[in-house]
C-alpha cells in the first residue's frame, strides 16, 4: 500500500475510496460510518482526525482508550469505538467512555456489561455489536458458526442496559475477504430477522473495506491507511 504524505492526503484518499466502491455497489455512501482506529497513536492524532472532521473513532485497548478520551474529554460530540478483546474484569470501565462496543465475543462479557453502578456509564443503553469468528480456529473471539451468534444475540438483547445493533468481524488472513464477508452478510440477515434494529455491519479495514462496502459494511474501522504505519504498542 502507498500512504499519501500527508494525513489529510491520506484520509482524503480513503473518503474518495470509500464513495467509489459505495458507487459501484449501487449504495449511499452517507449510510456507510468511518471509524478512524487510532490505536498506539497519541491522543493528539485523535485531534488531528477531529479537526478533519472526522466524529468516530476506534480504540483496541480499554488503558489507552479510557486516559485518550479523558485527554479529549472537550471534543464533546466525538464517538469511542472499542474495537478490541475486552477483559470481563475491565468492562464495567469502558462502559464510562464508550459510545459503542463492537467486539461483544462471548457471554461471560455480556453478563459484565450488564454490570457495575448504572450511574458511572457514559450511556444508559449502549450500542453494542456480536463479534464473529470468521477463522477455523475456534480458540479465537466469536461466535464461531450461525447458532453461536445468535445465541449471543439474544443473551445480549436480553439485558436492558444494552441495545444490539449488529455483527462485527475481521477477515481471516488465509482466505480472499470477498468470502468470508460473504458468510457475514448471510449471518447478518438472519440476525435481523429476530432484530430489526441490529443491521450494522462492521466489517473492513484498510486492505479490505472495498470488498466489504460491496458486501454491505456500514461501519468500516480504518487504521493503517489513514494514520499511517502505528508505533508499536507501549
Ligand atoms: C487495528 C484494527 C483495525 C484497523 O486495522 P488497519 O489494518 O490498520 O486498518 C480494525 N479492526 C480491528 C479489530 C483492529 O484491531
Amino acid at each position: 500500500m502507498q500512504l499519501a504524505a500527508t494525513l489529510r492526503d491520506r484520509l482524503a484518499a480513503v473518503t474518495d475510496g470509500i464513495a467509489d466502491a459505495a458507487s459501484s455497489a449501487g449504495r449511499d455512501p452517507s449510510e456507510i460510518t468511518l471509524v478512524v482506529v487510532t490505536k498506539f497513536h497519541p491522543a493528539q492524532l485523535v485531534r488531528d482526525v477531529f479537526d478533519l472532521g472526522i466524529r468516530n473513532v476506534g480504540e483496541n485497548r480499554h488503558q489507552e482508550a479510557e486516559s485518550k478520551s479523558l485527554e479529549c474529554a472537550d471534543l464533546v460530540d466525538l464517538s469511542w469505538h472499542f474495537i478490541g478483546q475486552l477483559q470481563s474484569n475491565k468492562a464495567r470501565a469502558v462502559r464510562r467512555y464508550a459510545d459503542v462496543i463492537h467486539s461483544v465475543d462471548r457471554a461471560s462479557l455480556v453478563d459484565a456489561l450488564a454490570g457495575g453502578d448504572p450511574t458511572e456509564r457514559k450511556h444508559e443503553v449502549l450500542d453494542v455489536l456480536v463479534q464473529m469468528n470468521l477463522t477455523a480456529d475456534g480458540a479465537r473471539g466469536g461466535a464461531s458458526d450461525l447458532d453461536d451468534m445468535l445465541q449471543l444475540a439474544h443473551k445480549i438483547a436480553a439485558v436492558d442496559s444494552l441495545r444490539l445493533r449488529g455483527i462485527m468481524a475481521v477477515a481471516p488472513l488465509d482466505e480472499a475477504p470477498a468470502d468470508a464477508f460473504a458468510r457475514v452478510k448471510t449471518a447478518s440477515e438472519m440476525l435481523t430477522k429476530d432484530f430489526s434494529e441490529a443491521s450494522w455491519l462492521s466489517i473492513g479495514m484498510s486492505h479490505d473495506f472495498v470488498e466489504a462496502i460491496e458486501h454491505g459494511a456500514t461501519h468500516l474501522r480504518i487504521g493503517t491507511a489513514i494514520t499511517g504505519y502505528r508505533p508499536t504498542p507501549g
